[in-house]
């Protein structure tokens, strides 16, 4: 709905994959490769995706010359050597990458240093293949950069794929979406085309995600959660993350579960950075939420999807809150409110014990 006081110029410069959505579309992988002229393809997946990965191998017969079953979560700059030397050695002109964004991350790195092109099948809501983001962890650091030449050229979504994808884990990987969207409309740099993504999304994710819960084997459920997804990657590729993402890229260096902690956290920082963008806050409350303000409604639904509450239950450690607020610190992201290091010890001192949010003056 445009703004009756009118509409503030803007810029929309957004590269997307070719998108194929729909229940059995992986059984047009073949025609996909070959759309993009690949003769020699390495298929990389999270071990979970192996029907998927058997479903698709004889689509790809000839092509096929490499596969790496198994990949690790923040993509390691070791397992991107070992992976780099595989694709070298077989000499592969496409990755194809089946599993979430631990397997799209994989291929990512390799295409940042490889330049190869991409064909992702996503299997859960992270929404990283819709993204020209990148990220690699080395010790406890992540470090995270953007790159057209890992956006991948197509990405197949098919719903069938994510129906044995467990319910604790579709509820934390849901909240993973809904945290891209809430952050894109935040953003300073979200505009009316991004916002309207986002609010799309959120839409899609908090009418199915509560049913997936329920039902996971629903396909049409299924395909709500996994649209959602999709339109939280594009939201998320079309503007700025700030102190929310931050923070879960911190403690993922720390080895925490990525949707675990956006699961958490999400609830907090909005709770912190309600107040910069009362109009924001306003749409969020009432567009999804009932009236409730956001932080709750998003805390509540957390509680109805059953996903961590306090940052201790993902393997958060107090001693860890220096080392996080001067990760943070170092080097802050874009945010519509200036962050303090009172403000990062209080969202993590809450959210380490599960308090119940609230706004922050
Ligand atoms: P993941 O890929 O590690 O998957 C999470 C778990 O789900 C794994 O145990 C996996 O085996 C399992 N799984 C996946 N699909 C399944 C299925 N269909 N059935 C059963 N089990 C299944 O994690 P994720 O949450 O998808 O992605 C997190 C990673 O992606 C983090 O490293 C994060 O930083 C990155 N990420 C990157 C971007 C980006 O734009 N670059 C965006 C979001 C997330």
């Amino acid at each position: 709905m445009s703004d009756p006081a009118g509409m503030a110029p803007f810029v929309s410069d957004v590269a997307t994959p070719r998108v194929r959505f729909g229940a059995g579309e992986l059984a047009c992988i073949g025609d996909e490769v070959d759309r993009l002229a690949a003769k020699r393809v390495l298929v990389i997946s999270t071990r979970s995706a192996a029907d998927a990965v058997d479903a698709v191998t004889p689509r790809l017969g000839q092509r096929l010359v490499e596969q790496i079953r198994g990949v690790a979560m923040h993509v390691p700059v070791e397992v991107v050597a070992d992976a780099q030397q595989r694709a070298e050695g077989s000499g592969a002109d496409l990755l194809l990458c089946i599993g979430g964004g631990s397997a799209i991350g994989l291929a990512k790195a390799l295409a940042l240093n490889m330049k190869l092109p991409i064909v992702a099948v996503p299997t859960t809501y992270a929404g990283s293949e819709m993204t020209d983001i990148w990220g690699r962890s080395e010790g406890d650091t992540k470090v995270t950069g953007r790159d057209r030449a890992v956006l991948p050229r197509v990405v197949v979504y098919d719903p069938l794929l994510t129906l044995d994808f467990p319910p604790e884990l579709s509820a934390t990987s849901g909240m993973n979406a809904l945290a891209h969207c809430v952050e894109a409309l935040y953003s300073p740099s979200a505009t009316p085309v991004t916002s309207m993504y986002a609010h799309e999304s959120i839409e899609a994710l908090c009418s199915s995600l509560p049913r997936v819960i329920v039902d996971p084997h629903n396909v049409h459920y299924r395909e709500g959660a996994l649209f959602g997804a999709c339109l939280a990657g594009w939201a998320l590729n079309a503007t700025t993350m700030g102190l929310h993402h931050k923070l879960c890229h911190v403690l993922g260096g720390f080895g925490l579960p990525h949707a675990g902690v956006h699961s958490v956290l999400l609830p907090y920082v909005v709770a912190w950075v309600s107040s910069a963008a009362p109009q924001v806050t306003e749409q969020l409350s009432v567009r999804h939420f009932a009236g409730t303000p956001p932080w709750l409604g998003l805390w509540e639904l957390g509680r109805r999807l059953g996903t961590p509450s306090a940052l201790t239950s993902v393997g958060y450690r107090a001693d860890l809150e220096d080392e996080v607020v001067r990760h943070v610190l170092a080097s802050p992201p874009e945010s519509p409110r200036v962050i303090t290091e009172s403000a990062v010890r209080a969202i993590l001192s809450d959210a380490s014990v599960g308090a119940e949010p609230a706004a922050q003056a």
